[in-house]
């Protein structure tokens, strides 16, 4: 049977037989159906045998939350054209940070506009989203996202704009200059800021997501272009400062599940240990040196007669996520430098860490699903379970990472019951009681203390 039109009793009776444990979560209000209820996999808190890994990109690979802040800062800014600091203070970390990472970016600018909706004056509203609609014809380089962009501004009236004759002639002649220039834009806000009708809250929030992924859009390409260093130094006030950097431990364990370390693990416990004492709130533990690499050699040594796959799992764009991986897998390569390992295992990992593409086994992004599928709906961890070709029997042999509430229970949703959550300074507000086992120490603490939660024979 595929389909059954039943009663609520018989449709409560399947619920109530698919688990123990359920996750209820709230759809946008432009779905018919206000909950999605989805069964949990039952927590695992040990493994005897381990052949996939499904991980998280920001916040558990990477950070690029830095990035996605800014952005969803200058997004309230640029609404209620309060650009300056002392115009503004900014986000409360403290407050809006938990509600701003980790979740969908619809959830995240929805809570922003209903905070500071109050702010935002109606020009600015309609001249931000000319901009982000011309930037995005001129200068966008995701195709959906684009469709995305036209769409809304055919909603909101524009349609005659995106057929204006003058749209040919915005971009400008030198390449790495990717800003429309306030000449030209003046001739689109004259004819056609009046075109725009009165918003209601959803095309608000529209208007926010446009907005916001202009502003980030243009952050990736410019460090696409190289001028890294430059944006630092403008959003950050500090130059070469790296956007995109890796969690801690990420170097050490993609390439130890994939067998690539083996007995070269000795060379970097140290390293390891280092890595752990610097997260903050993590348990304190005097490592017995001896024992954590016996430990890990024997792990590493498990790895190479069976790497595991590797999905990264993530609700950014394919766009996004390809800049932000290939950044930081050059980031890898400079720490894999760093440590003592031989240098010919260095380069075998280096020459591994240059195209992300082939590390993994498989990348799922937003772009495989949709805006209102994403965590923590159990699609993209589905998704990509299905791609490294993992059958449900088998999920009990697979461990998720995740940093974030949202990404925790989807890992759960999608049938894997060992979900580590890996929190970091944003997402520590956040409730990972979905997780088995919460790793404030990271990826260091998940080899160091808990051997990846494998118990295998010594020796
Ligand atoms: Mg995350």
């Amino acid at each position: 049977m595929n389909v059954l039109i039943t009663d609520k009793q018989k449709a409560a009776q399947v619920i109530l037989n698919s688990g123990e444990e359920f996750a209820i979560v709230k759809n946008p209000d432009y779905i018919f159906e206000e909950y999605s209820v989805y069964p949990l996999a039952s927590k695992l808190s040990s493994l005897k045998d381990i052949i996939g890994i499904v991980m998280d990109m920001d916040g558990t690979t990477t950070t690029t939350e830095d990035l996605c802040i800014h952005s969803l800062e200058f997004m309230v800014r640029k609404l209620s054209n309060k650009m300056a600091k002392d115009e503004w203070m900014g986000l409360d970390h403290f407050i809006d940070l938990p509600f701003v990472i980790g979740n969908s970016t619809t959830k995240h600018i929805e809570y922003l506009i209903n905070k500071y909706q109050n702010k935002f004056k109606l020009d600015k509203i309609k001249e931000s989203f000319i901009y982000a609609v011309l930037w995005n014809i001129t200068y966008g380089q995701d195709k959906q996202r684009k469709e995305e962009v036209k769409n809304n501004a055919k909603n909101l009236l524009l349609t005659e704009m995106l057929k204006d004759e003058k749209i040919k002639y915005l971009r400008n002649s030198e390449p790495s200059d990717i800003e429309i220039k306030q000449v030209q834009l003046n001739y689109f806000y004259d004819k056609y800021l009046e075109k725009l009708p009165e918003f209601k809250k959803e095309d608000l929030v529209r208007i926010g997501i446009d907005v916001y992924y202009q502003r980030y859009h243009e952050i990736l390409q410019k460090i696409k272009l190289g001028q890294g260093s430059e944006i630092s130094k403008q959003v950050f006030g500090v130059p070469n400062k790296h956007l995109i950097t890796a969690m801690k431990g990420v170097e050490i364990f993609l390439p130890l599940v994939k067998g690539l370390l083996g007995d070269n693990v000795k060379y970097v416990i140290d390293y390891l240990i280092e890595e752990y004492q610097k997260s903050s709130d993590k348990p304190e533990i005097n490592f017995d040196k001896s024992i954590v690499t016996n430990n890990l050699i024997n792990l590493s040594n498990y790895f190479i007669k069976r790497p595991v796959k590797i999905a990264v799992v993530t609700s950014s764009i394919f766009y996004e996520a390809d800049i932000v991986l290939s950044e930081v897998f050059k980031v890898l390569i400079e720490k894999i430098s760093k440590t003592e390992l031989p240098t010919e295992c260095k380069n075998i990992l280096i020459s591994k860490f240059e195209d992300y593409t082939k590390f993994y086994d498989a990348v799922i992004t937003a772009t495989d699903s949709s805006e209102i599928r994403l965590k923590p709906h159990r699609d993209l961890y589905s998704i990509a379970l299905y791609q490294l070709g993992i059958p449900k029997e088998y999920f009990d042999k697979v461990i998720g990472f995740e940093d974030s509430e949202s990404g925790t229970i989807a890992i759960r949703a999608a049938g894997v019951g060992c979900c580590v959550a890996v929190p970091f300074a944003h997402t520590s507000g956040h409730n990972l009681s979905a997780a088995s086992y919460i790793a404030k120490g990271g990826l260091p603490e998940v080899l160091l203390k808990e051997n990846l939660f494998i118990k295998i024979e010594r020796g």
